[in-house]
C-alpha cells in the first residue's frame, strides 16, 4: 500500500473547487475509464453528458448512477450535439488490441474525425479538450522508461497502426487547433489500466482482467508469447485523477502528460502474482505471441508528477480489489 485507497467520494472532494457547475461532455462515458470520469465528475457537481455508441461501452457501467448524468446513444462521429461545454474528455475509442484489429476503421475514425468534432465543439464555446491519447504513440519503443519526448517506433501499415496511428493523428490535430485557433488541449497518454468495470469478455479483455478470469475460474491463463514482455499497470482511480488533473488549471495546454505506473512487470511475472492474490489452482499455458506485440512498455513520469500526481495504489492492492470485483461480478 502506496497511500490512501482512493474512493469516488474522495476523489470528487478533492477536485470539486475545480469540475462543480461545470457543464462537461465525457465521450466513450459507458466505457472503463469513461464511466469512472462521469461518476466522480458528477459527484463533483458538474452536468455530465455521457456519449456513448455502445459498441464496446456498456450501460451497466454507468447504472448506478444514471439518474446524475445525462447519456446519448450515438456515435463520436456523428452525434449532434448541443455544445455549450466547459470541458470535453474525448475518450471514445475502441482499445483493446484483438478487438480493434477487428475493428480498424471505426478505431481510425473515432480518433480522427471523432477529434476533429470535439476540437470544432470546444472551439466554440471555449472548453478544455482532454484528448485520451496513448502509450502506444511509442509504439515498440528503444527508450524504456519512455518520456514524453520519445517520438516513437511505431509502423503506419502495422496490424496495429489502426490504434497508434488513430492516436498520433488526433494527438496531431489537437495541436494544429491548439496552435492555430488556441484551443485549450490537453493530452494525456494512458498507460495500461486496470480496476473494476474493465472488460474481461473475449477479444474486449485486456491482460489483468482475462487472467483474473482465468485464475477464479481455475482454467489456464494463457501466456502469449514467452513472457517475457513487459508492461506496468496502473489502477484505474489513480489514471482518472490523473486524468482530471491534467484537465485542471495545473494541467497545460498544448501539452502532453505521461499517465501509469511506473512499475514494470513482465507478462509471465504478472500471471504468478494474480495465481497467487486469488489463491488460483489454476496453470499457465503459452500460447501464440501477438503480431507486433511492444516487447517493454513503462512510462518516465518526470512531467507528470511535477503536477502533483503519483500512481497510489500498489499492483498487489490493486489486484485484490480487481479480483474482488470479478468474484462478485461472476459469482465465482
Ligand atoms: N497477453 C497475454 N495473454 C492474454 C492477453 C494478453 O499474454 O491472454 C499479453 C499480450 O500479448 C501483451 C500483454 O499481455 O504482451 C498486454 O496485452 P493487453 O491486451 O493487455 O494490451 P496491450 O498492452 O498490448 O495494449
Amino acid at each position: 500500500m502506496k497511500g490512501q485507497a482512493d474512493t469516488v467520494g474522495n476523489m470528487a472532494d478533492d477536485f470539486r473547487s475545480t469540475f462543480a457547475e461545470t457543464r462537461i461532455l465525457v465521450t466513450g462515458g459507458a466505457g472503463f475509464l469513461g464511466s469512472w470520469l462521469c461518476e466522480v465528475l458528477a459527484a463533483c457537481g458538474a452536468t455530465v453528458h455521457c456519449l456513448d455508441n455502445f459498441s464496446t461501452g456498456q450501460i451497466q457501467n454507468v447504472s448506478s448512477f444514471r439518474k446524475a448524468i445525462q447519456i446519448t446513444r450515438a456515435d463520436v462521429t456523428t452525434a449532434r450535439l448541443p455544445g455549450g461545454y466547459n470541458y470535453i474528455f474525448h475518450m471514445s475509442s475502441r482499445a483493446s488490441p484483438e478487438e480493434y484489429q477487428i475493428h480498424p476503421i471505426e478505431t481510425l475514425r473515432a480518433n480522427s474525425e471523432g477529434t476533429v468534432r470535439m476540437l470544432e465543439l470546444a472551439r466554440k464555446s471555449d472548453a478544455v479538450v482532454v484528448y485520451a491519447s496513448t502509450s502506444e504513440v511509442y509504439g515498440n519503443a528503444a527508450v524504456v522508461p519512455t518520456p514524453e519526448s520519445y517520438y516513437g517506433y511505431v509502423s503506419s501499415v502495422g496490424i496495429r497502426s489502426c490504434y497508434d496511428e488513430g492516436k498520433r493523428f488526433g494527438e496531431a490535430v489537437c495541436m494544429a487547433y491548439f496552435r492555430q485557433h488556441g484551443v485549450h488541449v490537453r493530452i494525456p497518454r494512458i498507460f495500461n489500466s486496470y480496476g473494476p468495470r474493465i472488460r474481461s469478455d473475449g477479444i474486449y479483455a485486456r491482460v489483468v482482467p482475462r487472467f483474473i478470469l482465468q485464475a477464479i475460474r481455475n482454467e489456464p491463463l494463457t501466456i502469449q508469447g514467452s513472457g517475457t514482455q513487459t508492461r506496468s499497470f496502473c489502477y484505474v482511480t489513480d489514471t482518472v485523477r490523473g486524468l482530471m488533473l491534467v484537465a485542471s488549471p495545473r494541467g497545460k495546454d498544448g501539452e502532453t502528460f505521461n499517465i501509469g505506473s511506473p512499475d514494470e512487470i513482465t507478462i509471465a511475472r504478472l500471471a504468478e502474482k494474480v495465481k497467487g492474490i486469488s489463491r488460483s489452482k489454476s496453470g499457465i499455458k503459452h500460447v501464440e505471441a501477438r503480431e507486433d506485440d511492444p516487447r517493454r512498455r513503462c512510462p518516465d513520469l518526470s512531467r507528470t508528477r511535477k503536477l502533483g500526481w503519483r500512481p497510489r495504489t500498489s499492483l498487489d492492492e490493486g489486484l485484490a480489489s480487481t479480483i474482488f470485483y470479478f468474484r462478485r461480478a461472476y459469482g465465482a
